[in-house]
């Protein structure tokens, strides 16, 4: 039988990266083909993100494009999946007529009952249902495709810190832990494949295990990971500052494959915003939390997340947060916007802030945090650094790209290096979001 071909579309966070894997397996599993040419396929599915307006708005129009094609090809069944499909439920298939299915963030496995109708008789399904602390992920099939350097894996789903300007704690449930034992077994079977690099995946890895009895903790977990042979580096996100733990913390510079990176993000720099936030720290905690982390392991590399315009959110606290940055001088950060989201408690908060002053706010952010990357990039010039080889640079085809332990990119011309080496590369340039480097031979 010709094997049926589907594509997929995928916006948003590692996570959703890591669920339209896991659905591509799925499917590859039933004898479904993977394409990147949507025109070829027999099935399309979006997969979605809703954790701000913007990137929400970007799916209505990748659906208006996939009309098109339906159009030409009818039998064609067009599905969305992801954080949109959670939150909007049946109102997609209202407002989207030609939408064959809708699947919820914790239903994955029910896509293939929808694509054989002698397993449903609805005719356009919506399976949202999020079914309390279940692990979406438990017997799935593992298929890891050939050929990759890194992969993600999920460790856990859902949050329960409702921190109140996220939506994610209702679109993608309860906090949940999946078991050591199946994170393990995905690892060792991505390994196989030559997987060399892991990056470890949850709201807030740092509760890890927390809501499984007799489930090991965080650091134990990472501990396991760094046994399974053939991987050489592990990575995670996202890690909430306030329960960093001072175990993790010596984590850094202990695990020989543990990369020199975290991501912590403060989302402001303000107490009374941080207060508002409902985030359960100080801006002292996380800098006194900063500093206990550069003592374990000079070299880290710390990253961060910062809202700006956040309801309430006064000139002086803003001032708070430029401070805050300029003093713990983060590696990088990415800065949003804020906008309201529903079922939130901000966004019944009255105090809203002009578009304008977002948008200046975030300029200015932005052009601090540009000079301060700059100025870390450049302390790199001169040094050697160890680069895990990804494969062919995007932007010189005949040079190579990979990252730095520190997850800085990397380009280096190397002809005769393969995807997967770890090779030694000394740093000859500074450039605004990457080094250029030469290889190190002796
Ligand atoms: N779990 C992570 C944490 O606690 O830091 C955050 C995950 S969230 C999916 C990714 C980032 O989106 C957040 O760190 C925050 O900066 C941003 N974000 C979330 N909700 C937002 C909103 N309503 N408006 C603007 N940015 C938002
Ligand atoms: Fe959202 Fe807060 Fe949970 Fe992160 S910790 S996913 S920001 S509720």
């Amino acid at each position: 039988m010709v094997p049926k071909k589907f594509f997929i579309q995928t916006f948003g966070c590692q996570m959703n990266v890591y669920d339209s894997e896991r659905i591509a397996q799925l499917l590859t599993s039933r004898n479904f083909q993977q394409v990147d040419d949507p025109a070829r396929a027999d099935l399309i599915l979006v997969n979605t993100c809703s954790v701000r307006e913007k990137p929400e708005k970007k799916v209505y129009s990748a659906l208006g494009r996939f009309r098109a094609l339906k159009r030409k090809k009818p039998g064609l069944q067009i599905g969305v999946g992801g954080c949109v499909a959670q939150q909007e439920g049946e109102r997609l298939l209202e407002r989207v007529p030609y939408l064959d299915f809708v699947l919820g963030t914790k239903e994955l496995r029910r896509i293939t009952e929808f694509l054989d109708p002698q397993e449903t008789c609805d005719h356009r399904p919506c399976a949202t249902a999020l079914g309390g602390r279940v692990d979406p992920y438990q017997g799935l099939p593992l298929f890891p495709r050939a050929g990759r350097i890194t992969a993600f894996v999920s460790i856990m789903q859902g949050c329960d810190n409702f921190c109140s300007f996220c939506i994610v704690p209702f679109v993608r449930g309860r906090e949940v832990s999946r078991a050591s034992g199946d994170i393990l077994e995905e690892i060792r079977s991505l390994s196989a494949t030559g997987v060399k690099e892991v990056t470890l995946l949850g709201q807030n890895v740092n509760s890890y295990g927390n809501r499984g009895p007799g489930e090991m903790s965080f650091p134990d977990l990472l501990e396991a990971v760094q046994q399974v042979p053939g991987v050489e580096r592990i990575r995670f996100t996202t890690s909430h500052p306030k329960d960093l733990s001072p175990r993790l913390i010596q984590s850094f510079g202990r695990l020989s494959k543990l990369c020199e990176h975290i991501h912590l993000p403060l989302q402001s720099g303000s107490d009374r915003v941080l207060e508002r936030m409902k985030r359960g720290y100080s801006r002292e905690e996380v800098g006194e939390k900063v500093l206990r982390l550069r003592q374990a392991c000079p070299e880290i590399s710390i990253t961060t997340d910062m809202i700006v315009g956040f309801p309430g959110e006064e000139e002086r606290d803003f001032q708070e947060s430029l401070e805050m940055i300029a003093r713990i001088q983060f590696d990088d950060l990415f800065s949003f916007r804020y906008s309201d989201r529903p079922h939130t408690r901000a966004s019944s908060l009255a105090d809203k802030i002009p578009e304008g002053v977002k948008q200046e706010r975030l300029a200015a952010l932005q052009s601090l945090q540009r000079k301060i990357t700059e100025g870390k990039n450049r302390a790199w010039e001169g040094r050697i650094v160890e680069v895990l080889t990804e494969g062919p640079s995007k932007v010189r085809g005949e040079e190579k790209t990979g990252r730095t332990r520190t997850n800085r990119i990397v380009n280096f011309p190397g002809p005769s290096i393969s995807p997967g080496s770890l090779v030694r590369v000394r740093v000859e340039k500074a450039l605004a979001h990457s080094l250029r480097g030469e290889l190190v031979t002796e």
